[in-house]
């Protein structure tokens, strides 16, 4: 596995290279810019053929199984979603972005085996975003999360950013700043 690397945002943009057949990880608190980033990234591969549909996002999950992307009352169901569809995506091969806090060790790891029993490459991305910036893109947003939250979330990062080099990634990248990184994904 790759050190942990840290991209200090020193103006120095860092590149990551990946292969079609990887489950490129999400982590970070609600409000750190995870869902902009996957759409960014998606909108820089156009030309590649990349859809939207590559995000498999947890939010997005949540809402199709009760039409709330908020509630959490459906945790289950919508991991349950969540999974299965990752699971699905990897089955066929494609690139997949999984987009959720992934803040919990056990969260974590079971998108790592998943990514393992298909053979993917698992690269996780670490948004290490200042809560206080967080909060503020939070209270931003129509529906937000709020302090107590994010509180909570900032919590569950520095315990990641810890235990993270110990779980088995492949390739592990923390994120200061969205503009630290680039990412190329190679076409089989
Ligand atoms: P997530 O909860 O981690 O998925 O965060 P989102 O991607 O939904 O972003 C939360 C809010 O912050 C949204 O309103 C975004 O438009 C905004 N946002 C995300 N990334 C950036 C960024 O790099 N800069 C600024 N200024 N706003 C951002
Ligand atoms: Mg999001």
């Amino acid at each position: 596995m790759d050190s942990l690397r840290r991209t200090e945002g020193r103006g120095e943009r860092s590149a990551i290279i990946l292969p079609q057949r990887t489950l490129l990880v999400l982590c970070g608190s609600a409000g750190a810019g995870k869902s902009t980033f996957a759409r960014k990234l998606i909108e820089a591969h156009k030309e590649q053929g990349f859809q939207p549909t590559m995000i498999v996002s947890s939010d997005h999950c949540r809402a199709l199984v009760c039409d709330d992307e908020n509630n959490q009352q459906v945790n289950r169901d919508s991991f349950d979603l969540f999974h299965y569809i990752i699971h699905k995506r990897m089955f066929h091969g494609h690139f997949t972005i999984a987009d959720s806090t992934a803040l919990k060790p056990e969260a974590r790891l079971r998108l790592l085996e998943l990514a393992q029993r298909h053979n993917y490459y698992h690269c996780l991305l670490i948004f290490n975003i200042p809560p206080l910036v967080c909060l503020q893109r939070d209270q931003g947003r129509p529906r937000f999360v709020g302090e107590q939250v994010i509180a909570y979330h900032t919590g569950l990062l520095q315990q990641t950013l810890l235990d993270a080099p110990n779980e088995g990634w492949e390739q592990i990248r923390v994120l200061e700043d969205e503009k630290d990184i680039t990412i190329t994904v190679t076409v089989d």
